[in-house]
């Protein structure tokens, strides 16, 4: 990618493998990327259709798709699917790490199997796959970029998902060091944070989230992914060159509020998950 300049088309990205993009956030990054005349790598776990569907879309912006099932549950070897894609797409200049899943239950609760589960989905999956990934850049010499959906809960802790938040808080770090570590590389490596989206996994799928009040978020609504895949579409191009190791939150104001919301609550509601 150079040392790409704001105006500098130069560098633009030109193939993207995105994790979890049959559906949710990874669907509207994998579009927003075709849009701007991206190929890109899909995957899903379980969810086929969504992801025929997310690469017709891609197809029908004038780019090319290809679709791999990827379960992040069976590592090492599934992280091979990123050199497939990279190999089907001719080279990888993105990898948006967007697989996730998480849990509802209290830590004393956990068995072991569900603590290393998430743990392996939402963090090792992206260490992995990111480790392939970078090895295709530094091989092609172009520089590129990584890009990890972490979550509000990188910087904030929730009851009742105890692996989630140290998988999403241990993804950050991993996103710093291999900022540091592949700079030499022009490789930037950033996190994006997302607060409550309207996604499948917040039972939200296909819900406009101007029609759901959330009073204690200051924008007073839930996100689209639309608009988290802006803010990853944006963190792709030349424009963002300069930036790696940062994350950012892209939450309606809700991390902004632990002093002042905790202020509000009148019973112990919140200690259930
Ligand atoms: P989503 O549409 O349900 O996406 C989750 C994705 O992860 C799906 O593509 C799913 O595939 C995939 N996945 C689940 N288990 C997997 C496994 N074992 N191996 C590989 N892939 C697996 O929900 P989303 O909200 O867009 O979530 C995307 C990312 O955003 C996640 O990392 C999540 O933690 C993060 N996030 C979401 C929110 C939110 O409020 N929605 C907030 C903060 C962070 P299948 O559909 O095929 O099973």
């Amino acid at each position: 990618m150079g040392t790409p300049l704001p105006e500098d088309r130069r560098g633009a990205p030109l193939r993207a493998v995105v994790t979890g993009s049959d559906s949710g956030i990874g669907k509207a990054v994998a579009v927003a990327f075709a849009s701007g005349g991206v190929d890109v790598g899909i995957t899903f776990h379980e969810d086929a259709d969504g992801a025929a569907h997310t690469a017709e879309q891609v197809r029908d912006l004038g780019v090319k798709a290809a679709v791999r099932r990827l379960d992040l549950g069976d590592l090492p070897t599934a992280a091979a699917v990123v050199d497939e894609l990279a190999e089907e797409l001719g080279g990888i200049d993105v990898l948006v790490n967007c697989a996730g899943t998480g849990t509802a239950t209290k830590a004393v609760d956990m068995d072991f199997d569900t603590w290393r589960h998430v743990l392996s989905v939402d963090l090792d999956g992206a260490f992995l796959c990111s480790q392939r990934a970078a090895k295709h850049m530094i091989a092609a010499g172009k520089g590129g970029r990584i890009i990890n959906i972490t979550s509000v809960h990188e910087h904030a802790p929730r009851v009742g998902a105890a692996p989630y938040c140290a998988a999403k808080a241990g993804l950050g770090a991993l996103t710093k060091v291999l900022a540091l570590e592949l700079a030499e590389h022009d490789i930037t490596v950033n996190s994006v944070a997302p607060g409550e989206i309207s996604t499948p996994m917040t039972g939200q799928e296909d819900v406009d989230p101007r029609t759901q009040p959330r009073p204690g978020v200051p924008l007073g609504r839930p996100g689209h992914a639309k608009e988290v895949a802006a803010v990853v579409a944006f963190l792709a191009t030349p424009s963002a060159g300069y930036v790696t190791g940062a994350s950012f939150v892209v939450d309606g104001g809700m991390l902004l509020m632990g002093p002042q919301a905790s202020g509000m609550l009148t019973d112990s509601n919140w200690r259930e998950p």
